[in-house]
């Protein structure tokens, strides 16, 4: 078994090396909907969202500032209705440039949903990896087949994964291909060719076997609606997380934790939480 597992992590790492090596110097030119952020009552709802998903860090929104339950208020800001501001330089208010579309079907424009990462949310709530502040937040996570995985728990994210985790073991032996090796969670890294932090930076993303990995500055959208059956996707998004596959920007072996965008999306849709 041992030198099964080597030989699968071994493929998986070759992979995404290889994706990675042949993949055009030139990033392709995505089309992404324009943004369609909230505005007046819908505007306060999202917010109350965000509030709501972060319970640990945040006390409450008022008069366009986010209230931290320690340290200072962070001014929301205004949202963009460029896609490529939103994403680049986002505000809080960006969080919502684009709804999440849970559930099976991928409707078309697609958005950016989660892509807007602004660094006075994030980097606030989970710390700057460059300072060395996130790493000490990182805890073993209980992956599928008693393997373990390194997650912040910070806001709920590693008990979020490990609740995703007990799901996907209900699935099955057929899924295990799709969720080991996976290609890793933490990393301290910014996105490429932005200044963006990744939610891999926050310990608060993870990337799923690369074979099963279609990204867009690699190649085209594959033809296959998706390469990650639902019934994963659905695990995931259960417990908070968005998926990758949903972006224009796609990147199909991808979950982050974003408890926020994943209750706005089930109040829209008139689910209770
Ligand atoms: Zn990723």
């Amino acid at each position: 078994m041992v030198v099964g597992t080597s030989l699968a992590v071994l493929l998986n790492a070759a992979a995404s090396l290889y994706a990675r090596a042949t993949a055009p110097r030139t990033p392709p030119v995505i089309h992404v909907a324009a943004p369609s952020p909230p505005g007046g009552a819908a505007r306060d709802a999202a917010l109350d969202d965000l509030v709501a998903a972060y319970p640990q860090a945040l006390a409450g929104h008022r008069a366009g500032t986010l209230l931290w339950r320690s340290g200072p208020p962070t001014p929301i800001g205004t949202a963009r209705r460029d896609a490529e501001a939103a994403v680049a330089t986002p505000a809080i208010a960006d969080i919502f440039a684009w709804p999440y579309p849970l559930g099976e079907e991928i409707p078309a424009p697609l958005g950016d949903p989660g892509r807007a990462r602004p660094a006075a949310f994030f980097t606030r709530l989970y710390g700057d990896c460059a300072k060395g502040e996130v790493e000490p937040q990182l805890v073993d996570v209980r992956w599928v087949g008693g393997r373990s995985l390194r997650f912040t728990r910070v806001a709920g994210a590693a008990e979020a994964l490990e609740a995703v985790a007990r799901d996907l073991e209900t699935l099955g032996p057929a899924f295990d291909r799709y969720l080991w090796p996976t290609s890793g969670t933490y990393n301290c890294r910014a996105i490429a060719g932005t200044a963006s932090k990744s939610m891999h930076a926050y310990g608060a993303a993870i990337d799923l076997a690369a074979r099963f990995g279609a990204y867009w500055r690699w190649g085209p959208r594959p033809a296959a609606a998706r390469a990650i059956p639902w019934p994963i996707i659905a695990a995931f998004e259960r417990h908070g997380f968005i998926w990758g596959g949903k972006w224009a920007h796609f990147d199909s072996f991808h979950f982050e934790y974003r408890p926020e965008l994943i209750r706005a999306a089930r109040r829209k849709a008139g689910h209770a939480d």
